[in-house]
């Protein structure tokens, strides 16, 4: 990848910046038409927002609520596709959402029976109103006094990282560039003032490149607005960050197979409570911030406003000792700053185009990556007068593509990689060693993300590649010091590159520990 952006003043059709769900999607769409095209990550694929969601792949049901219906039917029709074209790490979860008043079940119900006649023509199946029972079989661990009865409905649930992960590969597969630990420092203009490329600082060596191309895109997400003023000084603020945190708890919380979804908080939001790799994935708040950063850090009142809204409905009352992780991440909310609320901006995404050419796109959900994609490089090849090749990305299977993923035991999130995978691991008996005695991912995992996955630190194997940082902060820190050790190896570097490597993950792991 490095050796192709050394090609003095070699033209590429698009340069994109960022390699969230938004950049990589953008990639995806415009090298599978046929465009020559760069994507430049600051730091890891999906380190920001993308790796920080709620992981499901949803239409919304909370927009369903608020009346947003353009928005659910078109996330509703992406949820379809992706269940279709990355079935190895999307697929359908029932959620079940209690009702303890007279009036909630029917309520809830139409509602959600309008969600699947938006959707249409599907494999997923559709929702019902289930008994008091009948929803306490699901859920085991809910509070049964006053439970009068339920529906259940099913959505799309998935492994945001290792999608990501899974995009990178799908736009390399095609002939793309994507380079991580590459960021973008200056826009690039010719004498009529119009955007012709970008100044690159590499992160790992400070060596420099001045890239051309004939567009440039910022998929920066929080970041949007940084480009936008690299573009033109004066330029306003688009972007209302806001925060939202989640708790993971051990299964026992959650033991069933089924999520719950309670419907209306106290700041008139709908909180999840998600059986995600057999933890429970609690979230999320929605907090207005001015501060925007590559690791925000949960705030104590959004920890305390998880437990204390979970423990209404679950009879086990969770408490800050059983969370094993906690995490946060950043929207980049299109709209108006209210500092009191942004549980009302929009989740619409913006496309803008500046005066020099850069073209801006940021807002929307994972769920909608695709469409955004699509219609941000229609709007770029009208701006910009290019050739038009028509988008492709609709049926395109994602790297890793395998309907019998569930086969591959632990390694079932790398689909049809983990044959692959299972090869290298047995070319070494070491390789089949778990990292740490309770864990299960094996050490042949690190050797792999390095050779194929562009791990370069401790943190990317550990957060991205795997989730156990995530999942569980302690066991995470017993973890790196032989990951670091692997990685090493894999990447010729020595004893310091370890040691800072440790020191500088078992910082970061603080931030994941309440
Ligand atoms: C708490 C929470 C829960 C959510 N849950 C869901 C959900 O369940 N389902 C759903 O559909 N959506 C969900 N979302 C929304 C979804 O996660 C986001 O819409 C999506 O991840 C945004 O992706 P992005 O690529 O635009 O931004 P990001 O993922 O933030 O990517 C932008 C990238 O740009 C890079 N960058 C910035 N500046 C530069 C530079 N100068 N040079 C190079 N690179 C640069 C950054 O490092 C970053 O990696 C959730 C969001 C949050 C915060």
């Amino acid at each position: 990848m490095l050796s192709r952006i050394r090609t003095p003043k070699e033209q590429w059709d698009f340069i994109i910046i960022g390699g969230g769900a938004t950049g990589i999607g953008i990639a995806i769409d415009a090298v599978t038409r046929g465009y020559r095209t760069l994507l430049l990550e600051q730091s890891d694929f999906g380190k920001a927002t993308s790796s920080r969601s709620t992981k499901l792949i949803h239409g919304g049901v909370r927009y369903l609520q608020q009346g947003n219906l353009p928005l659910v039917y078109e996330a509703l029709k992406e949820r379809k596709l992706l269940l279709e074209n990355a079935p190895h790490l999307v697929h359908t979860i029932a959620f079940a959402v209690p009702g303890y008043d007279w009036w909630e079940s029917p309520y809830y119900g139409t509602g959600l029976k309008l969600y699947d006649l938006m959707a249409g023509q599907t494999k997923t199946a559709r929702s019902k109103w289930i008994s008091g029972k009948e929803l306490a079989d699901l859920i085991p661990t809910i509070e049964k006094e006053g439970l009068k009865g339920g529906v259940l409905y099913y959505d799309g649930q998935f492994d945001d990282s290792r999608l990501i992960i899974n995009m990178v590969q799908t736009a390399s597969d095609y002939g793309a560039t994507l380079i991580n630990y590459m960021s973008v420092k200056a826009l690039l203009k010719n004498r009529s003032n119009t955007l012709c490329g970008v100044l690159a600082h590499d992160e790992e060596t400070a060596e420099q490149y001045e890239l051309y191309s004939k567009a440039v895109i910022n998929a920066t997400g929080i970041f949007s607005d940084l480009i936008r003023r690299m573009d033109h000084k004066g330029a306003p603020q688009t972007i209302s960050p806001s925060q939202g945190i989640h708790i993971v708890l051990d299964k026992s919380f959650l033991p069933g197979k089924a999520a719950l979804l309670i419907p209306n908080t106290d700041d008139k939001r709908m909180i999840f409570a998600i059986p995600w790799k057999e933890h429970t994935l609690i979230g999320t708040t929605d907090t207005p911030i001015e501060e925007i950063s590559l690791e925000p850090k949960p705030r104590t009142e959004e920890i305390d406003f998880l437990l204390e809204h979970i423990s209404r409905y679950l009879k086990k009352k969770p408490k800050v000792k059983d969370i094993l992780s906690v995490f946060a991440g950043i929207r980049p909310l299109i709209g108006s700053i209210d500092k009191a609320s942004t549980a009302r901006v929009s989740r619409d995404y913006k496309i803008d185009i500046s005066e020099s050419l850069l073209i801006s796109v940021a807002g929307g959900k994972w769920t909608t990556y695709r469409k955004m994609a699509e219609e941000t490089l229609e709007r770029a090849i009208a701006a910009l007068g290019l050739k038009h090749l028509k988008s492709v990305s609709r049926n395109l299977h994602i790297h890793g593509y395998s309907t019998k993923a569930s086969l591959y035991g632990t390694l079932k999130d790398y689909g049809s990689d983990a044959l692959l995978l299972e090869n290298l691991i047995k070319e070494n008996a070491e390789l089949s060693k778990p990292i740490y005695q309770s864990s299960e991912i094996l050490k042949g995992e690190v050797v792999w993300a390095v050779r194929n996955e562009m791990a370069r630190k401790v943190e990317d194997f550990i957060s991205r590649r795997r989730r156990t940082l995530f999942l569980d902060a302690r066991l995470s820190r017993l973890m790196a010091p032989e990951v670091a050790r692997i990685m090493a190896s894999e990447l010729k570097v020595n004893d310091s590159w370890i040691n800072q490597q440790i020191a500088s993950f078992n910082k970061l792991s603080e931030n994941y520990l309440p």
